[in-house]
């Protein structure tokens, strides 16, 4: 029997989440249902209240998806015209999309190899560079936390606000500090593949001044605090009260299963080292994600390095197993973003993580079977 009789092996199977939860979170939608309040209902409140509960933060505003939450956060911070933001090249468009939004300029800078998150020196760069830099947007890339050690001490030396895009982080820390908790506001994703995840699209956004809490709360409806009394030019990006239902559920069961996913990730750890692969990508070999210790993480993603990359994905692909490269085209690179006026080869890490990055399916249902089958099918392809 050769491999490819296998049952395919996705990169995601939402369907195993849903065969737990899902009666549970139908019950909860049919209560929204029956109350009729869909727009900032209870259950809003409730799970901004369960959300600053969890991580810590001052307050949590509720949005209608991670993008506007980054949005929100500028906008309620006071980062817009005239100034200038930080962030890194090597993450989801949203992350700079966003700061053009505000209205503010996107300044990037590179990454460290090993985490894949903004390197703290490169931002150091940055701002010497760029007098008008305000604020800094580190993500916490693949569900682990930027190196925060670093990144505090030269925010507070220039004066910068700090703003975490957490989309891919609910529930990872940094030296006993959750993400959100870290900066002075933090940006969640519900997305439907994020690690806490809504049915459909949602986002929230985190404070640690109450100020800049109320702020957003109100910026999200259009600016009014008083109904149609209009302090301020907002937006309209409220939580669905049928989403933070869903959510709310989940929030029971996501310590779990981002537990689950790091049992998930020791396992592929466990199985590479019993072959002859990890190494470098210059000799051949393929690199394996790590987790600082200083933080934990949630594993959003098990990323690998690897030589002749897109090769392998197609050979994964002819064994029904599934892989995504998260990201292809660094930021400066992207057609869209030409006129930030950056080029090809001024973010070398950037780049070359772009060429090597491998995702491999990982979630918490993943069955230790199917994460054999990952390994042999690499082991197959590279030696
Ligand atoms: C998903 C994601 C976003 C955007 O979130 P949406 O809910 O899709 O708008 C922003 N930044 C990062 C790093 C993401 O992964």
């Amino acid at each position: 029997m050769s491999s490819t009789d296998f049952a395919p092996v996705p990169i995601l199977d939402l369907s195993r989440q849903y065969a737990t939860v899902g009666d549970e979170i139908g019950r909860a939608i049919a209560d929204v249902c029956a109350g009729g309040r869909f727009i900032l209902g209870r259950e809003v409140s409730d799970f901004e209240a369960a959300f600053t509960r969890t991580t810590g933060a001052t307050e949590a505003v509720g949005c209608a998806s991670g993008t506007d939450a980054l949005w929100l956060a500028m906008a309620a911070l006071g980062v817009g015209e005239g100034a200038a933001v930080v962030t890194t090249p090597f993450s989801f468009f949203a992350t700079v999309s966003s700061i053009l939004r505000a209205g503010a300029r996107p300044v990037l800078a590179d990454i460290d190899p090993i985490s894949f998150n903004i390197s703290a020196d490169a931002v150091a760069d940055a701002v010497a560079a760029n007098p008008d830099v305000r604020a800094v947007i580190p993500v916490h890339l693949y569900g682990q936390c930027a190196d925060w050690d670093a990144l505090a001490p030269l925010a507070k030396k220039h004066g910068l606000l700090t703003i975490e895009d957490a989309a891919q982080a609910f529930g990872a820390s940094w030296s006993g500090t959750e993400a959100g908790a870290l900066g002075d506001a933090g940006a969640f994703s519900f997305y439907p593949t994020k690690n806490l995840s809504a049915w459909g699209d949602a986002g929230l956004t985190t404070f640690r001044d109450a100020a800049a809490g109320e702020r957003a709360r109100a910026l999200r409806a259009h600016g009014m605090r008083r109904r149609y009394y209009h302090d301020e030019v907002g937006w309209n990006s409220r939580l669905d009260t049928v989403q933070a239902a869903v959510l709310l559920v989940k929030m029971k069961y996501i310590a779990q299963w981002n537990e689950d996913r790091r049992s998930v990730a020791a396992r592929y750890a466990a199985m590479f080292a019993d072959t002859n692969l990890v190494g470098t990508v210059a000799d051949g070999g393929i690199v394996l994600p790590t987790a600082d210790s200083r933080g934990v993480h949630v594993w959003h993603q098990y990323v690998i390095r690897t030589p002749r990359r897109d090769e392998l994905r197609a050979h994964l692909a002819s064994l029904k197993i599934g892989s995504e490269i998260y990201y292809p085209v660094p930021l400066h690179m992207q057609d869209a973003l030409q006129n930030l006026g950056y080029r090809a080869g001024q973010f070398p890490e950037s780049e070359k993580a772009a060429r090597e990055v491998l995702a491999l399916p990982i979630y918490p249902e993943l069955r230790e079977g199917e994460q054999i089958r990952v390994v042999e099918a690499i082991q197959g392809f590279l030696r």
